[in-house]
């Protein structure tokens, strides 16, 4: 350079040397052109410039991937990623402006003024404020980009001739107003590209809209360096200028300077990127989480609802059930009992919950109950069915068909038992009736209702077993009507039904409850008299043959006159210790007594009197 700088300073060799090297140079730099020597020419530092273009590119990037930030945080998070974004963008943009300023060498040493860089910065971080908070609203129209970008690119262009201003040349830099004008124009078509670019990438995560980001960074980092170069060539340094900046509190070289200012704002800017990347992971897995929570909410949610639907169902279907319905807890307790089981029971509710299950079962099905209780419980069964007895709480039997499954947990522990009770008692009744009837018919004749011959032969043996037992006497009358075949004959098969059906009648109204009067052939009753000594036998055999004696038969309107029959009584024991022998003894008697001539009484002869 052609200056010949006074204070100490060497001039720098070819005058486009490097900065000053340490230590600083004195307080007040005069720097004054040497005569003959070429105007005031400035060169660049290229290693300066491509660090600045890095920090301009990388500030950039920033600024787009925490656009993103601001917009998906709210509330105080939002706020905090605003004014930290703020921070390291301006930062980042100021500091390109300033490596830039430092690449810038003039032959005379450069200092700058605190106060006005500190302002530089300021307006740097308040327009990369004003930027995020554009690029983070939820529309942008083209009129507010528009607007936006010029607010931003006049505060870049702002920061960047404060920063000049900050150097305190004397006289003060002239700018080419072409320069100027193209720096500004550069400034605001800068900022409307970074905000749009950032507006419009700021939702993307994919790989591609990465390289996408990257790429708009370049571009948008050459862009500001543009804006800041062109600033630069706006500048025209007069002949003679000094720099009114006081050295010192600045004093370090500018290679020295930009190194440190570029590796703390790479640094930062780096930092802000790590903690940016992680927000958004973390954000992105509290949104999964969340969805997930919302989602399995969700489930709980319907699974509640039908829960308490089924719940609902089955409760009025419990309650309103005409059959009884209870719940039995696995050691016998009614839990729950419906309004038809307590009918069937007898019992109020209250009651029936405080009884358990065995109390009132009847003893005798309790053993079976039991048993299918526990190979329910076991798992052998699903369920079982089984007719059994309870007592009502008045006493009587109530017969109930039953049905009793196991309700499970998850792990198929059986929990409880819900128990089904129909009341089948009448059914019981009219089945044990029926029964009855046809074990009765079993025993009976049909024609006359007496005993049959079957019954006979049971009823002979107990009554003899019990009359031996006993020491008492014992009976037997045989009854055969006389001439039978004639009636037959005479009146026909019907008629002699008849009349078998009317001597049947005398024989009963003629005998005790404790007799057992049998139809023991065709026209041949037996009557079975246990406790009945000879006097009652003969006794009644005489009333027999004197009833049927007076009886007058008629039939189909035509009369068959009387009917006799003959009597044949053996006895025990005068007549034979087993029923065989009384029966045959009575049995010769009946044919002595038709031999005699009929319509008679006889009684058996005593083998010791026969003997006798
Ligand atoms: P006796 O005085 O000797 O007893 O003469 P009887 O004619 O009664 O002779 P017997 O007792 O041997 O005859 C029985 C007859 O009774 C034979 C048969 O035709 C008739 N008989 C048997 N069972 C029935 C029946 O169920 N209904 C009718 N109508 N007749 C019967
Ligand atoms: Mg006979
Ligand atoms: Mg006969």
């Amino acid at each position: 350079g052609g200056f010949a700088c006074s204070g100490g300073v060497q001039p720098r060799p070819g005058g486009a040397g490097r900065g000053a090297a340490a230590p600083p140079p004195p307080v007040v730099i005069d720097c004054r052109p040497v005569p003959g020597e070429p105007a005031v020419i400035a060169t660049y530092d290229n290693t300066l410039v491509l660090l600045s273009i890095v920090v301009a590119t990388m500030a950039s990037y920033t600024a787009l991937d925490l656009a993103g930030r601001v917009t998906h945080s709210s509330g105080r998070t939002a706020t905090l990623w605003l004014l930290g974004g703020s921070a390291a963008m301006g930062a980042g943009i100021w500091s390109m402006h300033f490596i830039g300023m430092l690449a810038f060498e003039l032959p005379i040493p450069v200092f700058y003024d605190g106060w006005i860089t500190a302002a530089s910065l300021l307006i740097a971080v308040v327009t990369s404020g004003y930027a995020l908070s554009v690029a983070s609203r939820r529309v942008l129209g083209a009129l507010s980009l528009l607007g936006a970008g010029i607010i931003m690119g006049g505060g870049i262009a702002a920061m960047h001739y404060a920063g000049m201003a900050a150097m305190r040349m004397s006289p003060p830099i002239e700018y080419d107003p072409g320069w100027f004008a193209a720096s500004i124009g550069i400034a605001i078509a800068a900022a409307t590209a970074a905000l749009w670019l950032a507006f419009t990438l700021r939702s993307t995560t994919s790989h591609l809209a990465v390289a996408g980001k990257l790429v708009s960074a370049l571009v948008m980092g050459c862009a500001i360096a543009g804006m800041h170069y062109t600033g630069m060539a706006a500048a025209n340094f007069a002949e003679g200028s000094t720099c009114l900046v006081a050295g010192g509190g600045l004093g370090l070289s500018p290679e020295g300077l930009a190194a440190a200012l570029g590796s703390v704002i790479l640094s930062l800017l780096i930092a802000t990127l790590v903690a940016s990347s992680l927000d958004r992971r973390l954000a992105t897995r509290t949104a999964r989480m969340l969805g997930e929570v919302e989602q399995a909410n969700a489930a709980l949610l319907a699974a509640q609802e039908s829960l308490r639907e089924s719940e609902e169902r089955f409760r009025s279907a419990f309650e309103s059930a005409t059959i009884g319905m209870g719940l039995v807890s696995l050691d016998g307790h009614w839990l729950r009992v419906n309004g038809s089981l307590c009918r069937i029971f007898g019992y109020p509710e209250s009651e029936l919950l405080s009884a358990d299950y065995q109390s009132i079962s009847h003893p005798e099905d309790l053993q079976a109950d039991t048993e299918q209780v526990r190979r329910l419980a076991n798992g052998e069964l699903q369920s079982y069915q089984m007719e059994k007895r309870y007592f009502h709480k008045d006493g009587h039997v109530v017969w109930v068909n039953l049905s009793v499954s196991a309700v499970r947990d998850a792990r198929d522990v059986p929990r409880h038992f819900v128990v089904q009770i129909e009341d089948i008692s009448a059914r019981k009744q009219a089945e044990e009736a029926l029964q009855n009837m046809l074990r009765e018919q079993a025993l009976r004749d049909p024609l006359t209702a007496l005993f049959n011959r079957r019954h006979l032969e049971d009823a002979v043996e107990r009554e003899f077993a019990r009359a031996r037992r006993n020491g008492e006497p014992l009976a037997i009358i045989m009854v055969d009507i006389d001439h039978f075949k004639s009636i037959n004959d005479r009146f026909g098969h019907a008629c002699g039904d008849a009349v078998i059906r009317r001597v049947a009648q005398l024989l009963v109204g003629g005998v005790r409850r404790s007799d057992i009067a049998c139809r023991y052939g065709g026209e041949e009753f037996l009557l079975l008299l246990p406790g009945a000594p000879a006097s009652r036998a003969l006794e009644l055999a005489e009333v027999i043959c004197r009833s049927a004696r007076d009886l007058h038969h008629d039939c189909d309107g035509r009369s068959i006159g009387a009917v006799t029959v003959s009597c044949g009584i053996g006895l025990f024991p005068d007549h034979g210790a087993t029923a065989e022998v009384v029966m045959k003894a009575a049995d010769r008697a009946l044919y002595r007594a038709k031999e005699q001539g009929r319509d008679r009484v006889v009684l058996a002869e005593s083998a010791i009197r026969r003997q006798g």
